[in-house]
């Protein structure tokens, strides 16, 4: 996010801090520093097709990402990548460390946000996928369609690339 002007806590103008990469407040003391947020995503790939998924959210309203979204604070990466998916298809799948493919940090948005996106393989274990939450509609898309999918993220691409290829 652009950085903060007041202390959110105390509304006294923010100081650039000693190192100068974070804003400091004069009076709590409390300093902020921009990190990149991270999310995890999956590619699902079922008889030689991959499920991406059409955003129905702003930033990049009606474009393609994968499943997934944004981990809370604290919460673990895969449990993470279950929840999100759950909430998007309504699918349980099963998902490992060893299923990790890519971590990708890229700007969210035009406000100055930067992610740092985890790419997963997963398996479908349990529902029939349909769109829900920020997902405005599903489709499964072949190695030979992926070059006309209109993604939000490149990396996104290489993602699902990676896993109708290695299906
Ligand atoms: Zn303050």
């Amino acid at each position: 996010m652009k950085p903060f002007d007041f202390c959110p806590s105390c509304a006294t103008g923010l100081e650039v801090s000693e190192d100068g990469e974070g804003k400091t407040c004069p009076h709590c003391r409390r300093s902020w520093y921009p990190n990149s947020s991270p999310t995890a995503g999956c590619v699902i790939v079922a008889n030689g097709r991959a499920l991406v998924t059409e955003r129905a959210k702003d930033p990049e309203k009606g474009k393609f990402d994968v499943p997934g979204g944004f981990l809370k604070a604290g919460e673990d990466v895969l449990d993470g990548l279950r929840r999100e998916v759950k909430e998007e298809l309504g699918v349980e799948i099963d998902v490992t460390f060893d299923d990790f493919v890519q971590a990708i940090p890229h700007e969210y948005g035009d406000e100055g946000d930067f992610v740092l996106a985890m790419g997963f393989r997963a398996r479908m274990t349990s529902g029939q996928p349909e769109a829900a939450d920020d997902v405005e509609a599903l489709r499964w898309v072949s190695l030979d369609e992926l070059d006309d999918v209109p993604f939000a993220w490149e990396h996104d691409r290489v993602l699902v690339r990676r896993g109708l290829e290695e299906a």
